[in-house]
């Protein structure tokens, strides 16, 4: 799995952050999403599917396998 975001798509919401925390950070600076493993171990791929699904700006894209 390979995982995108689009911080210009990015509103800040931080939900993605309150999914997967082990992926996801938010900017000190004005909030927007920050990727920290582009490549997640298998075990948080699921929760990586699920925080693209509740992203409200579709900033997260995630690329299979
Ligand atoms: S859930 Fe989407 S809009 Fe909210 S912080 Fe994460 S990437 Fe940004």
């Amino acid at each position: 799995m390979r995982v995108n975001v689009d911080p210009d798509r990015c509103c800040s919401s931080g939900q993605c952050v309150a999914a997967v925390p082990e992926v996801f950070d938010q900017s000190e600076d004005d909030g927007v999403v920050l990727l920290i493993q582009p490549q997640p171990p298998a075990e948080l791929q699921a929760a990586v599917r699920t925080a693209a699904s509740i992203c409200p700006a579709r900033a997260i894209s995630v690329q299979e396998p």
